[in-house]
Order: C-alpha cells, then structure tokens, then sequence
C-alpha cells in the first residue's frame, strides 16, 4: 500500500510532520508539502531571532527530511486562494494542517490601532525579512518602547531593540532593522508583566541573555520581588523554570547601574488599560494588579491604582492566534483546528499537528512528539481503510498549471538559499534575505 499525503505549512510542525510520513515502511509515503510563501522553515527563518543562530540550525535536519525520497515542496502556493481544501482532498489520500498561528491575540484596550501600537508578531516578521511585512516602516526614534507581556517573544523584541551595532553585524537581521536599531534614540525598553515574576512565561536562558548584553542592562525594582504567600508556594514547589528566573531576577535587582546606552525595565504586576495618543501613540496608560487565587490558577486582578508612562512606540507579545482556513473546521474561542490527537473532529482524511492543533505553545522540539502523535493516527487510519479518496488523475503540479499558479519547488527554494549565503558570505553574516516578493519568485522560478 502506498499513500499521498498533502501537509499544508513548512515550518518545524510541517517538517516533523513530512518526516514521520517518509519514515514509514508500511504504508510507503510520499509528500507534498505546500507553503503560501516562496521560501520554508515557517518560524524558524522568519520568527526565531536572528542573533539566535543556533536555534535556527534546527533547519539542517529539515534538509535531511527535504532529501528523502518522496518528497516534493510547493511554495507560494496558499490553500484557501490558490487552492481549495477540496481541491487537495480530490488529490490526496490525506491532507495534515500544520499552518502554525498566523496572527497575534488583541488587548481589546482603547488606543490599540493607534500609530505606534504594533503586535510584536509584526516587529519580529519585519526584523526577520517576512516579505508581508517591509512596508510597515517602524519608526524606533524616541527614548521608550513599551513591551506588553512576559513570554519569550516579549523577551526577543526586547533583546533585539537592544543590541548595537557590531552585535547586530553577524546576524541576517534586515538591513533596514539594523539600521534603525543601531542608530535609535531609544533609551529604554519598559517590559510589562501583569502578573508577578514568579509567573513570567518566559525561560531562563532568554531571561539570562539580558544581562549579557554589551551596551544595555537589565533593571528590576526588588520590591517587584517582594512575593505573597501563593507566589512563595508556588516558587518553592518550582526547582526549574521560576526558581532559575527568580534567581536571575534578584541577581539583576542586585546590580548596580552601568551606565549603558540601554535599560531593559522589568516591571510585573501591571497591566494596560489604554495606550493613549493624538494622531500616534504618546503614553501607555497601566492598572497596578494584585493576585488572586482563582480556580487553581493564580490571576492578576486590578487594585485601581493607575499610572501613566510616556513612550513612543507599544509592542503588544500577548500570544499569537490561530486563523480558520476556508473549508476547514475551525474553533474560534480557542483559535484551532478542533481535532482529537490530531485527528479534525468532523472532517474526513483531514489532520492538524503543531500551533494549529494544540495552540501557540511550546519550543521548536514541542512539534517534534506532537507530529509524530498526528502522523501515527493517520497511518493507523490509512491501515484500517478509512482514507479511499475518490480515484483521480489530477496532480497537485497539473492543477496549479490549469490555473495558471507559479509556484516555487524545493530546488527553486535552494536557489534562494544560496543567493541569500552568497550575499552574506562576504559581509561576514549567515545569509542576506530576499524581501521581496518578485525577488524571491524571480529568484525560486529562474526561467
Ligand atoms: P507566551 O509564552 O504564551 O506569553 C504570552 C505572555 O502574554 C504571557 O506573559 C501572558 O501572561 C501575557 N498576556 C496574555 N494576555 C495578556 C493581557 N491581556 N495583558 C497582559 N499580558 C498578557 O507567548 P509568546 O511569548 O508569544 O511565545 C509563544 C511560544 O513560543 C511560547 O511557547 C514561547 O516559549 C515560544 N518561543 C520560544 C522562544 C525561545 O525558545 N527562545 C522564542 C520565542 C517564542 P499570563 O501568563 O498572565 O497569561
């Protein structure tokens, strides 16, 4: 037996995904693995931070996935648009989503949309080169940027507004980002946690890189470490992630100013209420919270206290959000594709695995168990005869053709790939993106 599978999203979910797939002996499968933009890797090229190079070296085992037998890449290539979920169905034995979370979660505070306030999911695809993304001309001249939330992307935004320019140089960060980094006025970055330290989301590792940069020093106010009885319980009961950052915390508490060019400000225990502005953002306005108790789970409840801090510019890294795709079932409380395993609860020969399935939750590896869970349900299904699709001739290449769609296949994908290193090579730097819609078609279908 042998099967044909579809895995709609190239990032680290689509690739486990593939991977698990080309793994199996019986049934035998082959890949096609779509992806609306030209270029793959998901979040590993466009949302991990650049200075966090070996990160993104994950993509080497990618690569081994990509030279499998039975593998195809489809790129510029969007399910919903260029194709249709019964489209794919019509092709294939079984069609996997692993398109990730592709927007940010909103605040629902007044100000939100005003000049200025931006989801840091927008700011981290500029930075990376997303090509959706280099029109939004971020303007990082004035002395403070607010960061809204406690998580690891609230700590990369944080991290890269803060680096020089020499730190900046190895990186493949776009020109235009280091450029206005380097030469901001920025003189702090105010990170605002609403609950308390205990419960930031962020890891260690992150937290520690603060504190190990050349021009910019991370500040905390001791009395932010000052805890109540359920964050004491809770902190003792933790011997890794909040016990590390916790320590780390207090160390920074502990130090005595250095005179960077930059502050990293953490503050907890607040929240906004209003980002306030005429024409373009000018303050935030916060709510001082305390913690409660509530079913289990400590929650920040507002006190009334309230405070006004001037900025210029408001990142909100609240979480990111998944969007429905058009035919495919879709739970908008939660912002997934309703599944059990990964199986779509109502949906035949559909599955999902990665941010799409679970939530956006997680490191890279996270998506590794979670494919390899989705990958299992679907060949047992295969096994017990439940995914008989409709016999056709059509291919996935001959209904692009009819419809007049270029897309962009694996080795046009590493035709990009090597203009980018050889444009970085002599600048001492990974890669020089492509940004570029036409760049990067005009680079993947070279005539
Ligand atoms: P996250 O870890 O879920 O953090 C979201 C943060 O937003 C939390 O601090 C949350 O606070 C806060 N928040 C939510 N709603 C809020 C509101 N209305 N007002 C104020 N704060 C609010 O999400 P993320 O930072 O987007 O990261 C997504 C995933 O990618 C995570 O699993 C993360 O670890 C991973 N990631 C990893 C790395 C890395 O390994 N270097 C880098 C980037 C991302 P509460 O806790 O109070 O809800």
């Amino acid at each position: 037996m042998s099967l044909e599978v579809a895995v709609v999203g190239s990032g680290p979910a689509g690739f486990y995904t593939a991977d698990a797939l080309l793994k199996s002996e019986d049934p035998q499968v082959a890949v096609d693995l779509i992806d609306r933009l030209p270029t793959p890797w998901g979040l590993v090229r466009l949302g991990v931070a650049p200075d966090h190079e070996n990160i993104k070296a994950v993509s080497r085992a990618f690569e081994k996935t990509a030279a499998r037998p039975g593998f195809r890449f489809f790129g510029n290539v969007e399910v919903g648009s260029t194709v249709s979920h019964e489209e794919l169905l019509a092709i294939y034995d079984a069609v996997v989503y692993t398109v990730g979370a592709q927007t940010d979660r909103r605040l629902g505070i007044p100000g939100e949309d005003l000049p200025g306030s931006w989801p840091a999911t927008a700011f981290v695809a500029w930075y990376n080169g997303h090509p959706d993304f280099q029109d939004l001309g971020f303007d990082l001249d004035c002395e403070r940027v607010v960061v809204i939330g406690n998580g690891n992307v609230a700590i990369d935004c944080a991290r890269m507004l803060a680096l020089t320019a020499a730190e900046l140089a190895p990186t493949d960060t776009i020109d235009d980002a280091a450029d206005a980094i380097a030469a901001s006025s920025l003189r702090e970055i105010l990170m605002l946690g609403r609950r308390g330290p205990v419960q930031a989301a962020f890891t260690p590792p992150e937290l520690k890189e603060l504190g190990e940069l050349s021009d910019a020093e991370p500040v905390v106010d001791v009395r932010d470490l000052d805890l109540d009885a359920a964050s004491k319980a809770e902190l003792e009961a933790d011997r890794d992630r909040a016990r590390r950052n916790f320590d780390l915390l207090q160390e920074y508490a502990a130090r005595e100013p250095e005179g960077k060019a930059r502050r990293i400000v953490l503050r907890f225990l607040v929240s906004p209420v209003a980002i306030v502005g005429d024409e373009r953002v000018e303050a935030i306005e916060i709510v001082h919270n305390e913690l409660v108790e509530e079913e289990g789970r400590i929650v920040a409840r507002p006190t009334g206290e309230l405070e006004t801090i001037p900025c210029g510019l408001v990142l909100r890294s609240v979480g990111y959000q998944g969007v429905a795709l058009p035919g495919v079932p879709f739970d908008e409380r939660r912002g997934v594709i309703p599944n059990t395993g990964g199986r779509v609860d109502g949906a035949a020969r559909t599955y999902a695995a990665g941010w799409i399935k679970r939530g956006p939750s997680g490191v890279i590896g996270t998506n590794k168990k979670d494919a390899t869970e989705t990958v299992e349900l679907l060949l047992a299904d295969a096994r017990a005869g439940l995914l008989a699709r409709v016999e056709s001739t059509q291919s996935l290449e001959g209904l692009l053709d009819a419809k007049g769609a270029s897309y962009v296949e694996y080795a046009g994908w590493q035709a990009i790939d090597a203009a980018e290193r050889a444009a970085g090579e002599p600048r001492g730097r990974p890669r020089v993106k492509l940004v570029a819609w036409e760049q990067l078609l005009r680079t993947g279908r070279p005539l």
